[in-house]
C-alpha cells in the first residue's frame, strides 16, 4: 500500500507514554513532526518532550475520539492496547503497524499458530486453558518446559517454570486461570534479536542483529556484533523480513530468537521499537526510533547500517546510582528516561558504550 508521506508539521499519535514512547517523540521532533501521546497514568516520561499529551484511560471514547480527530497516524509502544479502543480509534486515523500484527502478537497462542503456519521455527508447545489441558501438555511437551500467560506477560512476568512434570500443579496455579500456552524448554546457546522494519511501500531493512543477556527475566545487555555465523545472520533477517511481509506491517519490528546447534528458533515478536534496537542510537546513523517514524510517516526507510561495535546496558531500578560514574566515561552515552521514581525493576534509562567497528 503505497500512501502519499505525511508532510514535516503533521501531527503522529502515540498511544503509550513510557521511555519508548519518549524515544519516539525525540526522533519525531527531530524530523519536524509533532506527536500527541495518550496515556493513561500520570506524568508519563513521553509527556516531557511530547507536544501534546491526553491523559485518559483507553476505556475513554470520547477522549480516544478527540485524539484521533487531532492526528494525522496513530502507532503505539506497546502491544496490549485493548481491541475496543483500536476500533474507536481506527474509525477515525490509520494506526500503524497495523491492526493484524497487534492482534497475533496480543495473544501467544495466535503468535504461535501464525509463526509456525510461515514454516518458522517456533519451541513446542500446548494451549492449557483448564487443568486438563495442563495433564495432557505436560505428557506431550514434557519437562523441563516454561508456562505463559497468553495475554499481557512481558519481562519475564506471567511465566512459571517447570522443572519437572511434579511442578504441573504449582505452575497451572500460578496462571491464576489465564489462558496459557505450555512452551517446551529451548536449549539455546544465546539470544539474538533482529529489529526490522518495513515502509508503505513494502521496502525492508534491517538491522544488525543484537546479542541479547537478562537478567532477573529482564533485558540487560544487547551486543553487537552478535555472535552468529554469516548464515546464522543472514537466517535471521530473511525470517523477520518474511514475517513484516506476511503481515503487510508498516513500522519497526523486534524479532526475538534463540541460537540452538539445530538453528534459529523463533520466541516472540513485538510489534513496536524494542529495547534490544536501543544500540542503534549509537550504531547507526538512522536509529529504530527514527526509522520507525520514517516508515509509519511513509517516509524511505534509513538502510540500517552499522558503523560501531555497540554494548546497550539497560539502567535498572539502583542502577541509577551509578549515573554519575558513568558520565565520566569516555564512551558511554546516556540515555535516561525522566521517571521521577526510582523502584526495583523499573527501566530508569539506558547506557550505550560505543567502540567504532574495525
Ligand atoms: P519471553 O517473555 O517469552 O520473552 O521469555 C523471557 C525469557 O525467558 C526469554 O528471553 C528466555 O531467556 C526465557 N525463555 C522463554 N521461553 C523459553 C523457552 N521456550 N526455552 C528456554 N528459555 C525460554
Amino acid at each position: 500500500m503505497q500512501q502519499s508521506p505525511l508532510k514535516t508539521g503533521s501531527t503522529i499519535g502515540i498511544l503509550g507514554g513510557g521511555q519508548l514512547g519518549r524515544m519516539l517523540s525525540v526522533a519525531a521532533s527531530r524530523l519536524g513532526f509533532k506527536t500527541h501521546i495518550f496515556e493513561p497514568g500520570a506524568n508519563p516520561p513521553a509527556g516531557q518532550v511530547a507536544d501534546h499529551t491526553t491523559t485518559a484511560g483507553y476505556d475513554d471514547v470520547a477522549a480516544l475520539e478527540a485524539f484521533a480527530q487531532s492526528v494525522d497516524v496513530i502507532t503505539y509502544e506497546f502491544e496490549n492496547v485493548p481491541t475496543a479502543a483500536l476500533d474507536a480509534l481506527e474509525a477515525i486515523c490509520p494506526i500503524r503497524p497495523g491492526r493484524e500484527a497487534l492482534r497475533i502478537s496480543q495473544d501467544r497462542l495466535i503468535e504461535k499458530e501464525f509463526l509456525s503456519g510461515l514454516g518458522l521455527n517456533i519451541a513446542p508447545y500446548a494451549n492449557v486453558e483448564t487443568a486438563a489441558d495442563m495433564a495432557t501438555a505436560v505428557e506431550t511437551i514434557g519437562a523441563p518446559s516454561i508456562l505463559k500467560t497468553r495475554r499481557f506477560g512481558y519481562d519475564g512476568k506471567g511465566q512459571a517454570r517447570l522443572k519437572s512434570a511434579d511442578d504441573a500443579d504449582a505452575g497451572f496455579a500460578d496462571m491464576q486461570g489465564a489462558p496459557a500456552v505450555l512452551e517446551g524448554f529451548v536449549q539455546f546457546s544465546h539470544e539474538v534479536s533482529v529489529i526490522a522494519a518495513r515502509g508503505t511501500n513494502g521496502e525492508v531493512a534491517c538491522f544488525d542483529p543484537g546479542e541479547n543477556v537478562h537478567k532477573d527475566g529482564i533485558l540487560d545487555t544487547t551486543t553487537v556484533p552478535a555472535k552468529l555465523t554469516g548464515a546464522q545472520r543472514t537466517d535471521a533477517i530473511l525470517l523477520a523480513a518474511k514475517v513484516l511481509n506476511a503481515l503487510d506491517y508498516v513500522g519497526v519490528m523486534g524479532v526475538e530468537l534463540f541460537v540452538t546447534p539445530n538453528g534459529l528458533i523463533v520466541n516472540e515478536i513485538a510489534p513496536r521499537v524494542h529495547n534490544s534496537g536501543h544500540w542503534t542510537q549509537q550504531g547507526c546513523s538512522v536509529d529504530q526510533f527514527e526509522q520507525h517514524i520514517r516508515a509509519v510517516v511513509g517516509w524511505p526507510l534509513g538502510d540500517g547500517t552499522r558503523f560501531a561495535d555497540v554494548v546497550m546496558e539497560n539502567l535498572i531500578g539502583d542502577d541509577m546510582d551509578r549515573v554519575d560514574e558513568i558520565a565520566r566515561e569516555a564512551n558511554a552515552s546516556l540515555h535516561l528516561y525522566g521517571k521521577a521514581d526510582v523502584k526495583p525493576g523499573r527501566k530508569m534509562g539506558h547506557v550505550n558504550r560505543v567502540v567504532p567497528s574495525s
